[in-house]
């Protein structure tokens, strides 16, 4: 066994550069004791709202509760439709439901795992209240067939762009095309936070107003209570730790982009497995996934090579338990249910080395010549 190890992602070394930035900012705001709100969330807002290119960002308590608080800015509730992927993180489709309204989930393109412009079609009826498609693993969705569908019937779209901060659609940034983008501090993600924290962009000023209310139990003014809001803040701490980082995101996003260079490179003569296709838009890797036939029995040997990687994701959520009453079965969305059971994502942190890259490929490639010596033999 190699002494290679290969975390699916350390975050220490992205601490260890940029330590002594990171510990005088959170110093600062000790020193001021002003934690929630307050002027270094407004510049983390300005600072957001420029990278994103859209008018107004607002800081907000993660990135759950943004898509949560954009969709009651919408005005969402009881008894109307939002559609959506079903293959995405658990919190997309959430928000939807903790609003009373249906989750109405679509199946993805099998290409780049986005939804599919075509299904959301389909599927609007008269109380579709909004669309929210996921940019999923850092690449952007097929915005511009999505606005079109949805500027026919004058629904509002809501950019998932948790994975996608900085990622770009014809030109275009995630957050800025949309009605919302919602973005996620968690520290997991491209520009994460040191605990939970998110954005929310946009370019409708009346939206912005009201979901800034809306942040604060829709206090406007103070005491005075027209609509029923929540506490989604952002605090200053996450501000400051996230304000650092944004000066290094361009950075870590080219180390990302040549790690996946690489690993192109390594998987081309392996007909077993199926890497990205090229992308002509900019791809911030959040996630890099491979499609591969014994998926498991790669997971675990990998593990067993001290090589660390995930399921992005193992159950859609049309079959999730929770939505058991929204009717689907399996076989209801082919493409997403294959894509749960044959993906794979593999360690891409912008800090890894070249060594590290090459070990990864090193074993899958040995895993699948040997699969593939296997199945010659039985044939
Ligand atoms: C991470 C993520 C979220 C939720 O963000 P949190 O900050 O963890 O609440 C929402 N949608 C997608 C696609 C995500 O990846």
């Amino acid at each position: 066994m190699s002494n290679i190890t290969v975390p699916l992602l350390d975050l220490k070394p992205q601490y260890q550069a940029i330590k002594e930035e990171i510990q005088e900012a959170i110093n600062g705001v000790i020193e001021s004791q002003y934690f929630i709100l307050g002027p270094e969330v407004q510049k983390l807002e300005e600072e957001i709202a420029e990278y994103c290119q859209a008018k107004h960002c607002l800081g907000v308590s993660s990135g759950s509760d943004a898509l949560l608080l954009s969709l009651m800015a919408l005005g969402v509730t009881t008894g109307d439709e939002v559609i959506t992927t079903t293959y995405t993180f658990f919190a997309t489709a959430g928000a939807i439901s903790r609003l009373g309204a249906t989750p109405v989930l679509v199946d993805i393109d099998p290409a780049s795992f986005n939804i599919l412009p075509e299904e959301i079609e389909k599927a609007i009826t008269p109380k579709t209240k909004a669309i929210i498609p996921v940019h999923l693993y850092g690449q952007c969705a097929d915005m511009d067939e999505i606005l079109k569908i949805a500027n026919e019937h004058d629904i509002p779209v809501i950019e998932d762009g948790a994975q996608a901060i900085g990622s770009e659609y014809k030109g275009k940034r995630a957050g800025s095309m949309g009605t919302a983008g919602c973005f996620s501090f968690f520290p997991s993600k491209n520009l994460g936070a040191f605990g939970d924290g998110g954005a929310i962009t946009t370019n409708d000023s009346d939206l912005y107003e009201k979901m800034k209310c809306l942040r604060m139990h829709g206090s406007q003014p103070k005491y005075h209570h027209k609509i029923i809001g929540g506490n989604f803040r952002l605090d200053a701490i996450q501000a400051v730790v996230v304000r650092v980082k944004l000066q290094y995101l361009d950075s870590w996003t080219e180390g990302r982009q040549k790690n996946a260079d690489l690993y192109y490179e390594l998987f081309e003569s392996n007909s077993l497995v199926t890497t990205p296709p090229a992308i002509q838009n900019r791809h911030i890797y959040n996630q890099f996934i491979i499609r591969v036939e014994n998926r498991d029995e790669l997971r675990a040997h990998l593990a067993e090579q001290q090589i660390g990687s995930e399921i992005y994701y193992p159950i859609p959520m049309h079959l999730q338990e929770c939505f058991a009453d929204l009717g689907y079965k399996e076989g209801s969305f082919p493409e997403a249910e294959k894509a749960a059971s044959t993906t794979l994502a593999l360690p891409i942190y912008p800090e890894l080395s070249e060594e590290q890259i090459r070990q990864v490929a090193t074993v899958i490639n040995q895993f699948c010549a040997e699969k593939g010596q296997q199945s010659k033999a039985a044939a």
